[in-house]
């Protein structure tokens, strides 16, 4: 067994260096000018990375607080809500909605699938519709929803469009206020390269008129809570301090790099895993273009179970990547390449996956052929140094 751990998982990901340091620094109080001086700096950060100029609200939380933060501040009993689902992490909007009282009117589409956008938008305009909700990245499956069109079909019915971007902001283009998009919500622990532990959502001054009328319960979660001490640089509550100093340094390397940097830095990274893939003689679950940047999820050869696959890799080499959920469990691995990952991160998991599907007797038509591919394709398109 190997001590050595490569992770290359959607989520957590690896954190540079310095980003561990900053949260390694002693600790400070909260309320202290300090403190307050760079919370203030972390959320104008972040909002520069959500694209936004709507307000920003910060929790100490995983990405799920952000969602039910979305749920109980734009909700009430009896409210019409559209939830749009094509993976595990659509299901999980359901289960929230439902767990607040209300019956969620369902858009769904096989798993795997890219949301069709006039399909949600039809749901949304045959009666008055409170919310829809969708996930851009659906790190389930690799798919990317076409944010951009889902939030232009939307419009005109005039619901408050709620945008699950755990997995994708900071990843991939995901303009808020461009694109019109009301509520998005996201963590520390993905694209942004920081400790899991902080959960944001941005919010609309129509999300705010919702807000304000809605009755569903609410106090940790509560958005007026939190932006009323946070427009000052207080928190309502002890915020997880360390997390906050790691993440204004990984905001920093983020911005100082650029995000359409960044942007284009994971999609080689997932062509190169794509082409991998492919070498391996494997086939894509996830989609084969461009869009799919930030997880390639594969499907295992027939007779392998992709838990088996999992840990032995994990257990055997101290490669961690991704098994599939629900009804893809055993079926397929998810490999991640967003946030502080390079090329090296892909060519070790490849050849981690041949290594591991050899000794469960399945042995790839060409040996190297995932490496080879991937190299090959760095070799013609490089991946800035600093990736
Ligand atoms: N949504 C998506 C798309 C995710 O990928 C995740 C985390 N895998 C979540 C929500 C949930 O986030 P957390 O685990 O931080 O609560």
């Amino acid at each position: 067994m190997s001590s050595k751990r490569y992770l290359i998982t959607p989520g957590p990901t690896p954190i540079p260096p310095v980003v561990a340091a900053a949260a390694a620094t002693p600790m400070q109080h909260h309320r202290s000018p300090e403190f307050r001086a760079l919370l203030l700096e972390t959320l104008d950060r972040l909002k520069q990375v959500f694209a936004t100029e709507n307000d920003l609200v910060l929790f100490t939380g995983s990405g799920t607080a952000a969602m039910e933060s979305s749920v109980a501040n734009l909700l009430s009993p009896g409210d019409r809500v559209v939830v749009a689902s094509a993976g595990n992490f659509g299901q999980r909007w359901v289960k929230l909605v439902r767990a607040y009282g209300i019956e969620p009117v369902l858009v769904e589409q096989p798993w795997g699938e890219r949301l069709d956008a006039a399909r949600i938008a039809g749901a949304a305009s045959e009666a008055e519709t409170a919310a829809v909700v969708v996930t851009h990245s659906e790190t389930s499956t690799g798919v990317v929803h076409d944010v951009e069109a889902i939030a232009a079909a939307v419009a005109p019915t005039g619901a408050i469009l709620v945008v699950d971007a755990v997995s994708s902001l900071g990843g991939v283009e995901l303009a808020t206020d461009a694109w019109g998009v009301d509520v998005v919500v996201s963590g520390s622990q993905k694209a942004l390269m920081s400790p899991p532990g902080l959960a944001f959502a941005s919010v609309s001054e129509r999300a705010w008129g919702r807000a304000g009328r809605s009755t569903l319960p609410r106090y940790y979660l509560d958005w007026r809570l939190a932006a009323d001490s946070q427009v000052k640089g207080d928190t309502a509550f002890t915020p997880a301090v360390s997390i906050v100093v790691a993440l204004r340094t990984a905001l920093d390397l983020i911005l100082a790099r650029g995000p359409a940097s960044v942007w284009e830095h994971n999609r080689l990274l997932a062509r190169a895993t794509r082409a991998g893939v492919k070498g391996l003689g494997l086939e894509l679950f996830s989609p084969d273009d461009d869009s799919a940047a930030m997880v390639t999820a594969l499907l295992m050869p027939d007779g392998i179970d992709g838990q088996e696959c999992y840990t032995v890799l994990r257990d055997r080499h101290g490669i961690v990547l991704a098994g599939g959920h629900g009804p893809l469990r055993g079926r397929i691995m998810r490999i991640g390449h967003m946030g502080y990952m390079n090329e090296f991160d892909i060519v070790t998991a490849l050849a981690g996956l041949e290594m591991a599907l050899g000794e469960l007797g399945h042995t790839p038509p060409v040996p190297g052929g995932g490496v080879a591919a991937a190299t090959a394709l760095f070799a013609a398109q490089p991946v800035p140094v600093d990736g």
